[in-house]
């Protein structure tokens, strides 16, 4: 498929491109001591995934501890509710730790390994990537510090628990407002310090080159696996797909086992409260093209050109920017991004766990509800829905703030 002079056929081996651009988005905007570290992670990454050895490590590991493939669940009752439009979810809530997370945080923690590296560094917002990452850290016997905000550590109190049982360091930042973008610099300050014993380990398709590639490459697995199980199970591509978008790493590896399908595809913002600035985080539907946190995309800026706050009743969706490789397949419009708020997540949240037995992630529950509403819009035929991960984490919250309906 060739769309505003982008061939799919060839899509994974021109973007991103050498510096790590797609389009006009991406690149390496960090000091030139960090450039150094990239540039070593970017060529071992290239030598060591081309290497059998690596890659038959990775998918043993995927295999035997993740628990993949995750399998694809056909969502009949509620597909017969709502009409004639076929609904089914790839399950990433059933990988170990109960989220996608894990699939790139593997990957990047066995390239460590292969590195050479005695130590992982991370941040994390709500705890997600955090746990994810020790989980990885204690699996591979590496050291793993996780840089925090005070905010976030007394907000997430079962996240901190769980990365502290599993033998990392949380590492308190006190700095500015303590939530996630101070802990994102202070984990790039240690990382400067550290680099040559370390790699910081990103956790989505955002940050410097390579690690919107490199993320979404591990995350591909996601893609590839649904394609094949939904067309054994249906004789037929589905219609359309959908992710929900933080980042954007689940839909990223999602989307990429059908851009070169006749399949549409759309991308899941959050529209928290409404439109308003500060009331929402979707950066691809009102942000514009701006530099944070090493990269270039789309951003939500305040009237300093700074990030803005944002806000989704979805932590895991909460962040003002996202992947470069987002920014660039919604210019040549090959994903459609569109949104859906809080109240409609809510609803869907309830639908899904009512109607199928699953309880889903409020972040995946956005994708769900999009499903909902272009299964009615659709009249007719499928929708493969990318369901990112498990509510468990959210069940405090939901009960506190929603109550049960
Ligand atoms: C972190 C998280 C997300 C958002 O991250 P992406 O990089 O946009 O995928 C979505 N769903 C779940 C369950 C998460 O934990």
């Amino acid at each position: 498929m060739i769309l505003n002079n982008v061939n799919f056929d060839t899509y994974f081996r021109n973007y991103p491109d050498e510096n790590g651009y797609f389009g006009k988005y991406g690149g390496t905007y960090i000091s030139e001591e960090l450039k150094a570290a990239m540039q070593e992670i970017t060529e071992a990454y290239f030598t060591i995934c081309q290497s059998r050895k690596f890659i038959a490590e990775l998918r043993r590991i995927r295999k035997e501890f993740q628990g993949r493939p995750t399998p694809i669940s056909h969502l009949e009752r509620l597909s017969n509710k709502l009409g004639r439009v076929q609904l089914y979810v790839k399950r990433e809530d059933l990988n170990h730790t109960g989220a996608h997370k894990l699939n790139h945080c593997m990957g990047e923690v066995l390239l460590a390994k292969y590195m050479g590296k005695k130590k992982v560094i991370a941040e994390t917002g709500a705890g997600q990537h955090g746990v994810a990452m020790a989980t990885a850290a204690a699996y591979f016997g590496m050291e793993c510090d996780i840089y925090m905000g005070t905010e976030d550590i007394k907000k997430q109190a079962p996240n901190v628990a769980r990365m502290k049982i599993l033998g990392a360091n949380v590492v308190e930042v006190t700095h500015g407002q303590a939530t996630l973008k101070e802990a994102v610099d202070a984990a790039f300050a240690a990382y400067a310090r550290e680099y040559k014993d370390c790699i910081y380990c990103i956790g989505s398709v955002v940050g410097p080159h390579p690690f919107p590639m490199m993320v979404r490459d591990f995350q591909s697995v996601v893609g590839e696996e649904a394609r094949e199980q939904f067309v054994e199970m249906t004789g037929h591509l589905p219609d359309a797909i959908v992710a929900c978008v933080g980042g954007g790493s689940n839909a990223a590896g999602f989307f990429s086992g059908f851009l070169n399908d006749p399949v549409d595809i759309y991308g899941i913002e959050p529209l928290g409260r409404g439109t308003a600035l500060g009331d929402h985080a979707a950066s691809l539907q009102y942000g514009t093209e701006g530099v944070m946190h090493g990269f270039n995309s789309v951003m939500l800026k305040d009237e300093n050109g700074e990030p803005a706050p944002v806000y989704s009743v979805a932590s895991g969706l909460d962040y003002p920017s996202s992947g470069p490789e987002h920014a660039f397949l919604r210019d040549i419009g090959r994903v459609k991004y569109d949104v859906i708020n809080d109240d409609e997540t809510i609803d869907a949240f309830y639908a899904l766990s009512r109607m199928e037995g699953i309880i889903p992630a409020i972040e995946s529950a956005h994708a769900v509800a999009y499903g909902i509403k272009l299964a009615e819009r659709m009249g007719k035929g499928s929708v493969l829905i990318n369901l990112s991960g498990r509510g468990d984490k959210d069940m405090d919250y939901i009960i506190e703030r929603y109550g049960i309906r």
